[in-house]
């Protein structure tokens, strides 16, 4: 299946790039009309939904396949200050109020920073695109000893009982308007799985339709030199 992907994505990509190309020039071929511009502009809007889903498609398939997941030792509290600190405008944007609780002394981790940041940013980026205007959203992360675990609180739309056991899946999307009229692709959480998966980590949420969600996922803790 990964291979299957793989070919696919790349396959899709070349059309796809001149697709787009032809678009971008369309309007120096003549002037379009209101209308012809509109068609112009939402066959535009199309293909780079396609553009981001083909990248996502690549990127958790590298990630499957433990593509450049160079390990080292990491700090969780430095890569979420990073990620809060980049989504703070996001936030703010919508009158979200973004609360960030790091226990003192947190284990290092051995992970992969980059991918690190990516876990954390799709995290934070679920919880404040679907909290609406004037919600609470809280990172917090914390260290029982043998795991470090980081937690992304909102108050939120929630998510349905029956559909908590399914967000972690590819493609999958909670039906219903509120989830429906925010763009998505439902690869967010798949990756986010993958990456903790490969980091020997764990996933998982808590949350109440209409009050909000938690997402949590702990890492283990590296032990000590000599340990
Ligand atoms: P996307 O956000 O692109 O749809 P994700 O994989 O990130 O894809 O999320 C899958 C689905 O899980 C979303 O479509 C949404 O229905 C639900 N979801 C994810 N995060 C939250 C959240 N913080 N609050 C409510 N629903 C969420």
């Amino acid at each position: 299946k990964s291979d299957f992907v793989a070919t696919i994505t790349h396959d899709l990509r070349s059309p796809l790039t001149v697709i787009q190309g032809a678009l971008r020039l369309l309007p120096q071929l003549g002037q379009l009309n209101d209308e012809q511009s509109e068609f112009a502009q939402r066959a535009s809007r199309s293909a780079e939904h396609m553009d981001r889903l083909i990248s996502s498609l690549l990127d958790i398939g590298q990630i499957e396949a433990g593509v450049e997941m160079k390990m080292e030792p990491v700090q969780l509290s430095e890569v979420v200050e990073q990620v809060v600190a980049n989504l703070q405008e996001e936030a703010t944007g919508k009158r979200l109020t973004l609360d960030l609780e790091l226990a003192d002394d947190l284990s290092v981790v051995r992970g992969n920073p980059t991918r690190l940041v990516q876990v954390v940013t799709n995290l934070l980026d679920n919880a404040i695109r679907y909290t609406p205007e004037g919600g609470r959203v809280a990172v917090r992360a914390s260290d029982d000893g043998g795991e470090v675990t980081v937690s992304v609180t909102d108050t939120g739309v929630g998510i349905p009982s029956q559909a908590k056991d399914h967000v972690f899946q590819k493609f999958y999307r909670v039906e219903g308007s509120q989830t429906r009229e925010l763009e998505g692709i439902g690869l967010g959480l798949a990756t986010v799985k993958s990456i903790v998966d490969r980091h020997g980590g764990r996933v998982w949420v808590k949350s109440k339709e209409g009050e909000g969600s938690t997402f949590y996922f702990t890492l283990p803790a590296m032990r000590g030199q000599g340990d």
